[in-house]
């Protein structure tokens, strides 16, 4: 009754395409839930999001949730999570993209969850790190453990956007430190970001936790651009 009058008062909207939701709704209408582009997860290599990775690294298996396209809903979505403080939508979509891993493989043979690390100063102007609310919700679905700490982002990245692809993942070689290896070594950690363009990021943590000793690698970006 108490949610009915709010809802009167302050219809919540879907997160999506800002449509008043029903009650029965969460986060996203039900049209968005079947609508949203999904590529589907543990695609056959190659595909178009293994040829970002391919040749780079030694790595498992390469995901997105969602296919990211300029001024549609997904990009819609992602800049919530991002820049408007939305940290229980991404936990919500974590959640979602767990739970359909679940479907896919079991039992995983993920050991732990990375979400990319953001600058401590990034972090402390945002408030939050939107790759851990991700990372979170998709370890509650498959309770799969983050790892927390241990491994640092000692530099932002705002200067790549005018370099190619191989200045950028040695530039970005340098982005991440790991301070402590035996959280990793020996495991097969899940590298979890928010939104994949080019995969340079993800690629350079995953060669510096390879490097410090991880077993393998696997990448999970919540959104991918094809
Ligand atoms: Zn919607």
């Amino acid at each position: 009754m108490f949610k009915r009058i709010l809802q009167l008062l302050y219809p919540e909207v879907c997160f999506g395409c800002s449509m008043t939701l029903l009650e029965s709704e969460e986060i996203l209408c039900s049209r968005c839930r079947l609508e949203l582009p999904r590529p589907g997860l543990f695609l056959p290599k190659p595909n178009w999001l293994s040829l970002k990775f391919d040749g780079w690294m030694d790595y498992q298996d390469a995901h997105c949730f969602f296919l990211f396209s300029e001024g549609g809903r997904v990009q819609h979505l992602m800049h919530q999570i991002k820049y408007k403080g939305a940290q229980d939508v991404g936990r919500f979509l974590g959640v979602w993209c767990g739970s359909e891993l679940n479907k896919y493989n079991w039992p995983f043979t993920y050991d732990l969850i990375l979400p990319i690390p953001m600058h401590a100063q990034r972090a402390r102007d945002r408030g939050y790190n939107q790759a851990q609310c991700i990372a979170e919700g998709i370890s509650s679905s498959t309770q799969i453990p983050i790892i927390w700490g241990g491994i640092e982002r000692i530099k932002n990245s705002q200067t790549l956007i005018h370099q190619n692809r191989q200045e950028r993942f040695q530039v970005l070689e340098e982005v991440f430190q790991v301070i402590n290896p035996s959280l990793i070594q020996g495991k097969h950690v899940l590298i979890v970001d928010d939104t994949l363009t080019t995969g340079a990021t993800m690629l350079a943590l995953g060669q510096k936790i390879k490097t410090a000793g991880a077993r393998q690698v696997s990448f999970l970006a919540l959104a991918a651009l094809q």
